[in-house]
C-alpha cells in the first residue's frame, strides 16, 4: 500500500513538475510558483476522488469545475492574485473565512488587521494544525508558504512582520477563501 502511494505521489510530482515549466502566468494573476518541484504538497491530479491520509482529494477535472480560473490557479497552482484586487482585501465584517476548496475553517474575522499590503492579513488562524507552512524558494526569494492542511491548497505567505499577540501576518489570497458572515451577533 505505502509503495503504491508513493508511486502515485512520485508520478504526480513528475506531472506537477511538467506543469510548472508549461505554465505561463495568465490574465491578472502573478504567478508564484516558480521552482518549487519537490514540495510534499499533493498535487490535486489524481483521476478520481479518494481520499488519501485524512486528505480530501478531489480530480483535477472537478476541481477545475468548481472552481474559477483564479481561485484555480491561486489554490491548485501557487498563483497570487494582483494586491488589492480581492474581494476580501477590505472586508472587516464578522465571520470566518474559510477553505474556498474544501470548507475548512481558517481564519477568524476577529484576527484580521489593516495590513495595507493590499491582501487579506491575519495574524492568527483558527488553530494553528488547520494551517501548514512550507519553505518557498520561489522567485528569488526565501517565505514561509501557507497551505490549508486539510486539502494542500496555496492560501498565501507567512510573515514576522505582524501585529500582537502573535507578530505574525498571514497574507493571504481572497480567492483562496470563502467567507461565512458570523451567526452569533457578537459584532
Ligand atoms: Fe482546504
Amino acid at each position: 500500500m505505502k509503495s503504491i502511494k508513493t508511486k502515485i505521489l512520485l508520478g504526480v510530482l513528475a506531472i506537477g513538475a511538467i506543469g510548472t515549466f508549461l505554465t505561463i502566468g495568465s490574465d491578472g494573476i502573478l504567478m508564484g510558483q516558480g521552482e518549487k518541484s519537490s514540495g510534499d504538497k499533493i498535487e490535486i491530479t489524481c483521476e478520481e476522488e479518494n481520499n488519501m491520509a485524512d486528505k480530501t482529494v478531489k480530480s483535477d477535472e472537478k476541481l477545475k469545475a468548481a472552481l474559477t480560473p483564479l481561485q484555480y490557479e491561486v489554490t491548485q497552482k501557487n498563483g497570487t492574485e494582483r494586491p488589492f484586487s480581492g474581494k476580501y482585501n477590505d472586508l472587516y465584517e464578522d465571520g470566518v473565512y474559510k477553505c474556498v476548496v474544501c470548507g475548512n475553517e481558517l481564519f477568524d474575522s476577529k484576527t484580521k488587521f489593516k495590513s495595507g499590503s493590499g491582501w487579506p492579513s491575519f495574524y492568527a488562524p483558527i488553530a494553528n494544525e488547520d494551517v501548514q507552512q512550507e519553505t518557498d524558494r520561489s522567485l528569488g526569494m526565501v517565505r514561509e508558504e501557507v497551505v490549508c492542511s486539510n486539502c494542500g491548497a496555496h492560501l498565501g505567505h507567512v510573515f514576522n512582520d505582524g501585529p500582537q499577540p502573535t507578530g505574525l501576518r498571514y497574507c493571504i489570497n481572497s480567492a483562496a477563501l470563502d467567507f461565512e458572515e458570523g451567526e452569533d451577533g457578537d459584532k
